[in-house]
């Protein structure tokens, strides 16, 4: 891939690194917040643990895609990025522009998410 391009693709993951990191910190902020709060009836209980769950869940994919963001950039960093890490193909500007921190080619991305926990 061409230095220009490289470039490019690094500072959307930069700034998606950001956002995430900022996401992540509002959903802490915010379930810190929840825990101090009191509880009056069984109703915001409920509440307040969906809540949380989502949150949770939330903060786990942004997690998970911190991961993919920083391994890309490693890509970047090592002239790699754009191939594939199963079958080393490129993966193309197509999936790269709706995914920057796509780590597989669409066939291998059906495989990997099957053998992944999340
Ligand atoms: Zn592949």
């Amino acid at each position: 891939m061409e230095a220009s391009k490289l470039n490019y693709y690094k500072e959307i993951l930069e700034d998606r690194k950001k956002q995430i990191f900022k996401n992540i910190h509002n959903v802490s902020d915010e379930l810190a917040q929840l825990s101090e709060c009191e509880l009056n009836d069984e109703g915001d209980h409920v509440a307040t643990i969906t809540h949380s769950v989502v949150d949770n869940i939330l903060a786990r994919r942004q997690v998970q895609e911190l991961k993919e963001i920083n391994r890309a950039l490693n890509k970047i960093a090592s002239k790699k990025y754009g191939t594939c890490e199963m079958c080393g193909v490129d993966i193309g500007s197509q999936r790269l522009g709706v995914k920057p921190h796509a780590l597989y080619c669409i066939d291998c991305r059906e495989i990997a998410e099957k053998t992944e926990d999340i």
